[in-house]
């Protein structure tokens, strides 16, 4: 057989075919076009720059996807602990409006303040006008609120604290006895905010009386809502009598600023918790 003869012969132009046929599939576009064709004619259609729709849908996706990455990749948002460090750095608890009082924390002596008589009852000057806007704002709304106590110095506390004494024991308790429930009713002397003259009763025309049913009337409501935005908050919570030894108290409220009653009020604290809050972030331990 001749060398041409060879070359044409049929097995050797079916492999030269063969050949031929890979070398499109494997190394050109021609497939890929093909392909893109078919898929475009399956997503019916082209837009008006010609484009098959189906690029739309990929378009989307991608940006999708970007979006998503671009959420990852934000500075990642501050953990509620760095938010709260962050705001409580600016509490400084030697200030005036910060002062804690309790039993654990007396006064050395009556404190001296300028006082200013606000409805028949002294409070510190530097509380009236928020007491008054508080006041006010309460009446826009319906609200008439009334004033029930403000400072009390030395003497009167103490007056009112063996009234209470008094009281008990006439009911048949022990001195001791007598004192430990006087003492969750009235504060003994040098321990009552009312010293202080950042505290003060309140109650309503509606519900003249400081008693725990004043707290679900509309005036104990709506104090317990809105005394933070006058830099008040409520002293004596309902459930949190083991932190502040003393009962529940809807009427009483004490004066610590605006920031310390925003921040008090959205975290839910009482005076005492914030304090520790503010002495932890600060380095001091919680007995000093
Ligand atoms: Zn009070």
């Amino acid at each position: 057989m001749s060398f041409k003869k060879i070359l044409f012969s049929k097995k050797i132009k079916f492999s030269v075919a063969t050949v031929l046929v890979l070398f499109v599939l494997l190394f050109t576009d021609i497939p890929v076009g093909f392909s893109n064709l078919i898929f475009a004619s399956q997503m019916s259609g082209v837009d008006e720059e010609g484009r098959p729709l189906y690029m739309h849908e990929l378009e989307e996706e991608s940006v999708d996807v970007s979006e998503d990455y671009s959420i990852n990749t934000n500075d990642e948002p501050e953990d509620f602990e760095t938010v709260i460090s962050k705001r409580i750095s600016i509490f400084n608890l030697e200030d005036w409006n910060l002062i804690l009082v309790n039993k654990d924390n007396p006064l050395e002596a009556d404190i001296e303040c300028k006082l200013r008589n606000y409805n028949g009852f002294d409070v510190d000057d530097r509380i009236y006008e928020e007491l008054d806007a508080m006041f006010k704002a309460a009446k826009e709304d319906g609200i008439n609120l009334l004033m029930a106590s403000g400072y009390r110095n030395f003497n009167t506390q103490t007056y009112l604290y063996e009234k209470k004494i008094s009281y008990f024991k006439r009911l048949g308790y022990s001195q001791a006895e007598a004192t430990e429930i006087a003492s969750m009713k009235v504060t003994p002397p040098l321990t009552s905010e009312h010293e202080t003259g950042l505290a003060v009763d309140i109650v309503s025309y509606n519900h003249n009386c400081t008693d725990s049913d004043f707290g679900n009337c509309d005036a104990g409501i709506w104090l317990k809502e809105h005394s933070f935005e006058y830099g008040f908050i409520l002293r004596y919570p309902e459930g949190k009598e083991d932190i502040t030894k003393i009962q529940y108290e809807p009427w009483h409220f004490r004066y610590v600023g605006k920031e310390a009653a925003e921040f008090i009020y959205i975290n839910d604290l009482t005076f005492e918790e914030f304090v520790n809050m503010v002495n932890e972030y600060n380095g001091v331990s919680a007995e000093e």
